[in-house]
């Protein structure tokens, strides 16, 4: 099967049967719901790409099984060119929707899954990597979007899954039978499940042995039997309902799409099922799709912020305040902030590794390092970007307002910017700003691919203090006791 295009995709979604909620209602037709159409033509947008002689470099890879042309969504990096290509793609899609287009997070479960489902093999003698090859063989072959199902609801913080008052608040097996396991649980806002195929998933923290039944990988359908999808708001997404203009990025939306997806005791046969039990690896999993996952980040955020400062700088211009030093002064800053998230991305790109499987690895410290900038640089491009574009941008009136045909022309009138520029300009890039800096898509930087307290346990993991201490013990002529001193 070759690869699809963006309508391939589009209408391959047509033939799934999902359970999903919004708004209190089952939605039958996911592909024509307002509220769902801007995350599938952006993440349309990553099969759309492989067909475009321009970007095809980037998006596309060849197989390593198959040797056949795959999407590169579907790829295992087989060196630390194939992880810069990454991060670069992801910088030049995000270029183009301004928004989350969601395949990345299926895209680093499969690569997590691929080396770790090896190193069990090898250190228990079970299959799970030869079954795991088939299933990516069938993802490549077929180009299917998964989604990577990693976040359980949690419940008590404090507590180990096997602790918590309801068993259910992490992913587990209920049941082991000759046909394979039944999982029973729930994954939280789970990035364009909705317009996934598949969903991969995985356990959410390190387990001891008592957890053991919460140590579960394995591949369902999205629209697999007793699976429930429960849409998620986002910020002014009422919007979708009324027009276009108000919305800002009508074509591609904001963020990804994210739902609670409830698994009501699903059967998921043992082809499928990549680790059961092995609790020891639980740990490494979440470590090597978090690295993965945060290594993205100055990619897909710094192509979002390119767009950012476009539409800041464009803004200026439309308010006659283009020329002004401190305009350009703050434009500067945001450049450096999204070049330096660029910069980490490609650093632990560039330091990437290969695994015992073969397939690379980037740098946990500098990956994690990303993706803790990103939780305050974004902050602060945003910041820059209100700052710039004025108080108007949070006052402005309805889209519906602008086109009464009473009222509209004072609309036109009294918020017009530099005369060159049509009023209806000024107000759309407004509506861009304020939708692409506002809630959702401050949190999803914030929270996305882990909470600053994960990279920051992470962090301080791999600082080898130690050594540190060393370092300076040594050139402050302080004698330490051989058992005590740690080496390079
Ligand atoms: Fe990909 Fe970025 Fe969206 Fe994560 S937030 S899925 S890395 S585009
Ligand atoms: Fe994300």
């Amino acid at each position: 099967m070759s690869l699809k295009n963006g309508n391939d995709y589009i209408e391959s979604l047509r033939g799934l049967k999902l359970n999903v909620y919004a708004f209190g209602e089952r939605i039958e037709n996911i592909v024509d719901y307002p509220l769902f159409r801007p995350h599938i033509n952006s993440a349309a947008i990553t099969y759309e790409l492989a067909h475009d002689a321009s970007t095809e470099d980037l998006v596309t890879a060849t197989s390593h099984i198959t040797g056949k042309k795959i999407s590169r969504f579907t790829h295992i990096h087989q060196s630390t060119e194939d992880l810069l290509k990454k991060v670069k793609m992801l910088r030049m899609i995000a270029n183009r929707t301004g928004t989350c287009y969601q395949r990345c997070v299926g895209f680093d479960a499969l690569n997590a899954t691929y080396s770790v489902s090896y190193e069990i093999d090898q250190a228990l003698g079970t299959n799970y990597h030869e079954r795991f090859r088939s299933y990516l063989e069938y993802i490549q072959e077929n180009d299917l979007m998964v989604a990577g199902a990693m976040t359980d609801p949690k419940g008590d913080r404090g507590l180990i899954p096997s602790r918590q008052k309801d068993p259910d608040l992490f992913v587990h097996i209920v049941e082991k039978n000759d046909k394979g396991i039944v999982i029973r649980g729930a994954k939280a806002h789970q990035t364009g499940i909705i317009n996934s195929h598949e969903m991969l998933i995985m356990p959410t923290v390190a387990m001891t042995e008592n957890d053991k039944a919460y140590a579960v990988v394995c591949a369902i359908p999205s629209d697999a039997s007793g699976v429930l999808h429960i849409f998620g708001r986002q910020t002014n997404d009422q919007r979708r309902l009324e027009g276009e203009i108000d919305q800002g990025n009508a074509l591609y939306g904001i963020v990804g799409g994210e739902a609670l997806t409830i698994l009501n005791d699903v059967f998921v046969p043992w082809e499928r099922v990549f680790m059961c039990e092995e609790y020891q690896f639980a740990g490494l999993l979440v470590e090597r799709f978090a690295s993965l996952h945060r290594s993205n980040y100055g990619g897909c955020k710094g192509g979002v912020s390119d767009v950012i400062i476009g539409a800041a700088a464009a803004i200026a211009e439309y308010n006659g305040a283009a020329k002004a030093s401190h305009v350009r002064d703050k434009i500067v800053e945001m450049v450096h902030l999204t070049e330096t998230l660029y910069s980490g991305s490609l650093a632990c790109s560039c330091e990437g590794v290969p695994t015992p499987s073969g397939a690379y690895l980037v740098d946990p410290m500098l990956a994690n390092t990303v993706k803790q900038n990103v939780t305050r640089y974004i902050y602060e491009i945003c910041r820059l970007a209100h700052d710039i574009a004025g108080g108007f941008m949070a006052t402005l009136p309805s889209e519906k307002d602008l086109k009464h045909p009473e009222i509209g022309p004072y609309i036109e009138k009294y918020l017009k910017g530099v005369d060159s520029v049509p009023t209806i300009d000024r107000i759309r890039m407004a509506r861009l700003i304020e939708n692409m800096t506002g809630g959702t898509a401050l949190v999803e930087s914030m929270h996305g691919a882990g909470s600053p307290q994960a990279q920051r346990v992470m962090i301080l993991r791999q600082a080898n203090l130690d050594r540190k201490k060393s370092l300076a013990q040594k050139l402050a002529g302080i004698q330490v006791s051989s058992n005590s001193m740690v080496h390079d």
